[in-house]
């Protein structure tokens, strides 16, 4: 045997995704999704139930969580607020710290926490850890961290630009390093994560010096339902004028927003086949998306001075060959110059997609957040 496993829970408010990762070989043992989690119609009422049903998906596919070699439990929690920027061992003390946390993610936090709980009452053999989406970006400089508002309201309200995806920020930044072979601290680079949710990120020798998301997961790049930046203005008119309250205008902005409240679709490949039919609603919400990705590229370029690498990752970036060429279209005179056939090449894993003489290498590298969340656990054993 020898072999030790790391079980990898992300809990989201409807859905609840899980794998079991070999933290040593990097190989995942089993991947999948618990969905439809409390909606109405849906046969899973709630969080325990959806952990209930992702330990008989396992036991399925012949995995007996207790005896398969598990040997800690791994939470993704996306905030974790000044308080917590490292892998953190959970108990009841961190726990209730998690919840108090909860106004600042309010749609992100207390899934989560359900989520640890239902886990450490099903399995209380073994230690469960937490790791933070915002813990990478802990130490932005304070320039990029700090709103330009009120000083002592941000103070007192912990309102700073905290950053999210940062699991993934960091692990595909040292892909890259790795797939150059050169150490990350010698290294300029720009990530660009497009997914359901999307962000940027500008990394100097391996610290992190700006990022496109802030005190929530809503600032940034345009992504599949969230608006990404947008003027506060908007909110405040809503509320006084269309008579929207807090709730409604928060939801409008992260669930109906981004790519599908313009094009009525989220999914990037639905929204190419819509664009080929002519669908000018589905045209725009792309220009959006582009046009919006592009100043985010452009800023980081100035943000670093000097660029190596820019990485594409996430199901987006990583698949669709057409955002990265139309988001690096014309770009020579600021270094960068793709090879459109390594760009449109059917490939998978790390791969170079830039010209050999372009200046700034750009790379796709997969991202693996269940691999990193997994690494950060057994590290902290
Ligand atoms: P999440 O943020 O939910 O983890 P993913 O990283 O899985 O999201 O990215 C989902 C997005 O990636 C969707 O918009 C999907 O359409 C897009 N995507 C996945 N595969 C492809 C593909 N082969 N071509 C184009 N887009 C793709």
């Amino acid at each position: 045997m020898g072999d030790r496993l790391v079980l990898v829970i992300n809990s989201g408010s409807s859905s609840l995704k899980f794998a079991l990762v070999d933290p040593d070989s990097g190989a995942s043992r089993a991947a999948d999704t618990v969905e439809q989690i409390g909606e109405p119609t849906s046969p899973v009422a709630d969080h325990d139930d959806a952990l209930r049903r992702a330990f008989e998906m396992l036991h399925d596919d012949g995995i007996d969580l207790h005896d398969c070699g598990l040997v800690v439990v791994g939470h993704r929690v996306v905030h974790g607020g000044n308080r917590f920027h490292r892998p953190t061992l959970l108990n009841d003390e961190v726990i209730s710290e998690l919840d108090e946390l909860s106004p600042l993610a309010p749609l992100h936090n207390p899934p989560a926490v359900q989520g640890i709980e239902v886990a450490r009452k099903l399995l209380p053999g073994v230690p469960h850890v937490a790791v933070f989406d915002t813990a990478f970006f802990h130490h932005l400089p304070a320039a990029a961290a700090t709103y330009a508002i009120d000083r002592d309201l941000a103070d007192r309200w912990q309102i700073r630009r905290y950053g999210f995806h940062g699991t993934s920020h960091e692990y595909v930044s040292q892909q890259a390093a790795v797939f150059l072979g050169r150490p990350t601290d010698e290294l300029n680079q720009i990530v660009l994560h497009l997914g359901n949710g999307a962000s940027a990120s500008a990394i100097a020798g391996g610290r992190p010096v700006e990022t496109s998301m802030g005190l929530t997961p809503l600032e940034g790049l345009v992504m599949g339902t969230r608006s990404g930046d947008i003027d506060a203005g908007v909110f405040s008119y809503l509320w006084r004028t269309a008579k929207m309250d807090v709730e409604e205008i928060e939801s409008m902005l992260n669930k109906r927003s981004g790519v599908l409240g313009l094009a009525g679709e989220r999914d990037f490949r639905r929204l190419r086949t819509m664009i080929e039919s002519g669908d000018a609603a589905a045209t725009l919400a792309y220009d959006v998306f582009i046009h919006r990705l592009r100043k985010y590229l452009g800023a980081y370029l100035a943000v670093l001075g000097h660029t190596d690498v820019v990485s594409f990752t996430a199901g987006i970036g990583e698949h669709d060959a057409a955002v990265r060429r139309d988001a690096l279209a014309g770009l020579g005179e600021l270094g960068v110059v793709l090879d459109e056939d390594r760009n449109s090449a059917a490939a998978s894993g790390a791969r170079r997609i830039s010209a050999d003489d372009s200046p700034i290498t750009v790379l796709v590298v997969p991202t693996n957040e269940e691999l990193a969340i997994a690494r950060d656990c057994v590290s902290l054993l």
